[in-house]
C-alpha cells in the first residue's frame, strides 16, 4: 500500500466524466488500498479515483458519527439518488464542506439531506445504502467527483467568487498539481 498524490483542482483528470469499472482485480484492490491509505493520510472522510489520476467511477469513504458508529466502505460504478435541495438560508458553520483537492479551505453549500446510494463492493455486491446529514454530503460530493463536478463548480455569489480568488492566488487552476499527504501539506 501507498499514499498516493492527490491532485489539485485544475488538473483536468478531476474536471471529467470518469469511466465506469470494468472488472474488479487485483490492480482495483491495490487501487483502493492505497485511495484508502491517502484519505487517512490526508486526512480526510472520502476520497475519488480521480483524486490521485485514475479516472475510473469509484470512491471510498470513512467517517464516524456523532454515536461514534464508523460508516466506511468503497463504492464502485455508483449511482445517487437525492432528496430534494431544502430552501432557506445556508448556515455557513453547520453547512460548510471542504475537498482534498483544494486543500485548506471551506464553503457553505447547500446540499440534499438524504440520499440513496447504489453501488458495488470490492467483493463484487451491489447493495444500496440510505445516508442523511453528514453522510448523505460525503456520498454527494464523492459522486460529483466522478463527474468531474467539484464542490467549487457549485458555490454560490459570493463564496464562489471567493473560491475563485484563492485559485488564482495559490496558482492552482492548472494542469499537473498535485500534493502528498504529510509531506505537502498546506498550512491552513
Ligand atoms: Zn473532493
Amino acid at each position: 500500500m501507498a499514499v498516493r498524490p492527490i491532485r489539485i483542482t485544475g488538473d483536468p483528470v478531476l474536471h471529467e466524466r470518469a469511466d465506469e469499472v470494468a472488472e474488479i482485480d487485483d490492480d482495483l484492490r491495490r487501487l483502493v488500498a492505497d485511495m484508502e491509505e491517502t484519505m487517512h493520510a490526508a486526512p480526510g472522510v472520502g476520497l475519488a479515483a480521480p483524486q490521485v489520476g485514475v479516472p475510473l467511477r469509484l470512491f471510498v469513504y470513512s467517517w464516524t458519527d456523532d454515536d461514534g458508529v464508523l460508516h466506511a466502505g468503497t463504492a464502485i460504478n455508483p449511482e445517487l439518488w437525492q432528496s430534494p435541495l431544502p430552501i432557506g438560508e445556508l448556515d455557513d458553520e453547520a453547512e460548510s464542506e471542504g475537498c482534498l483537492s483544494i486543500p485548506g479551505e471551506r464553503f457553505p453549500l447547500r446540499r440534499a439531506e438524504r440520499v440513496l446510494l447504489r453501488a458495488t463492493g470490492l467483493d463484487g455486491e451491489r447493495t444500496e445504502i440510505e445516508a442523511a446529514g453528514w453522510l448523505a454530503r460525503i456520498f454527494q460530493h464523492e459522486y460529483d467527483h466522478l463527474d468531474g463536478v467539484l464542490y467549487a463548480d457549485r458555490l454560490a455569489h459570493p463564496h464562489s467568487r471567493d473560491l475563485a480568488k484563492v485559485i488564482r492566488k495559490r496558482s492552482w487552476g492548472g494542469p499537473g498539481r498535485s500534493r502528498l499527504p504529510g509531506v505537502d501539506d498546506v498550512e491552513p
